[in-house]
């Protein structure tokens, strides 16, 4: 009997799961019809879109012939429908605004407001805000790691994390670049690379962790922990992309490598008498805490401000101090290495 209950109870949990995946706003009838009709007749109210301009045998009525391709036809519907979907949702909320309902979400994601065309604006200036400050952060520490300290006779640094640190810096502004894109315009093309450059930093930053905790310093030894991890978001990426994009194993794998790199630097953070080590568990705590934000969803305030954008600006001061460490450390590992040598 009570097996008779878990199955029950997993069949119901599995609805509902798939409901919300679905999204209500998109199961709202009137919504759906308001999308229908505007494909149709390309206008929602008083307002009608250049996309959607049909004749009755699906060709475009305006444009020059060379442009009335397959193509770009289905680019253009495209377009139409995304409009639609866009004016019919506004529509839709502000019905259920004078209701004094609550906001839902369309398609998985919460109803924002464009700015120029923009799809989440606030995002997309939070990542290029994170985009400058890692940059900034990446430039200082090369300038203090070739200009400022002294170097090898072969002009190597003393410091044996700088070739890590350098891959580190590209990949994190590979990955606000493409998150700023997709928060500009989610397309299938943009989500896939700003997901796929978020895996590869946090996997990246996971061997980092280990490399630097465990002051992983042999280059076999380094492979060895380098080449399975790299092996497994490798595959992980292009399972993602080729395969099966799927939402739920990605934030298993996102959320699982976030918190094992997190812990590893809490545990180091406890037990070195590193100099700089409280600016690494402002860090650890700042970081988790903001990763609570992104997982606790809330819909975006006034249209503009939602729990993902508020995490993209938590983690502006947190990439400073960051930076901050990561250059107390190269100066720290070098002296204490000066000092060996001397
Ligand atoms: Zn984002």
């Amino acid at each position: 009997m009570a097996q008779m209950y878990w199955i029950v109870f997993l069949a119901a949990l599995s609805c509902l799961l798939r409901a919300i995946d679905a999204s209500a706003g998109d199961a709202d009838p009137l919504y759906k019809n308001c999308v229908e009709q505007c494909e149709k007749s390309g206008c929602v109210g008083k307002r009608c879109f250049q996309h959607c301009k049909f004749s009755s045998d699906g060709k475009p009525i305006d444009g020059p012939w060379y442009l009335q391709e397959p193509l770009y036809l289905k680019w253009k519907q495209w377009d139409c429908r995304s409009d639609c979907r866009y004016h019919c949702m506004l529509a839709r909320e502000e019905e259920r605004e004078k209701l004094g309902e609550k906001p839902v979400k369309y398609h998985g994601k919460w109803p924002f407001q464009r700015v120029y065309g923009i799809q989440e604006p606030v995002a997309v200036a939070l990542s290029a805000l994170n985009l400058a400050m890692q940059f900034h952060g990446w430039v200082s520490f090369f300038i203090l790691v070739y200009y400022k300290l002294p170097l090898k006779q072969n002009k190597i640094t003393y410091y044996e994390y700088t070739g890590l640190w350098h891959i580190y810096g590209i990949l994190s502004m590979n990955s606000w670049l493409w998150s700023a894109v997709f928060h500009s315009r989610d397309v299938e093309l943009t989500e896939k690379l700003d997901y796929s450059s978020a895996v590869a930093l946090i996997g990246f930053s996971l061997i980092l962790s280990i490399l630097r905790a465990f002051n992983v310093r042999d280059e076999a030894a380094r492979v060895m922990i380098l080449a399975p991890l790299i092996a497994f978001v490798t595959t992980h990426i292009l399972y993602l992309n080729l395969y099966k994009f799927d939402y739920g194993l990605n934030m298993i794998v996102y959320v699982g490598m976030s918190i094992v790199q997190l812990i590893v630097w809490a545990v180091w953070a406890v037990v070195t008498h590193h100099p700089s080590r409280w600016k690494l568990w402002v860090v650890v705590v700042g970081g988790g805490l903001a990763m609570l934000l992104d997982i606790y969803d809330f819909p975006p305030y006034k249209g503009f401000v939602d729990a993902h954008a508020l995490w993209h600006a938590t983690t502006i001061p947190l990439t400073y101090l960051w930076w901050n460490f990561i250059r107390d450390d190269a100066e720290f590992r070098t002296s204490a290495l000066l000092k060996k040598t001397k």
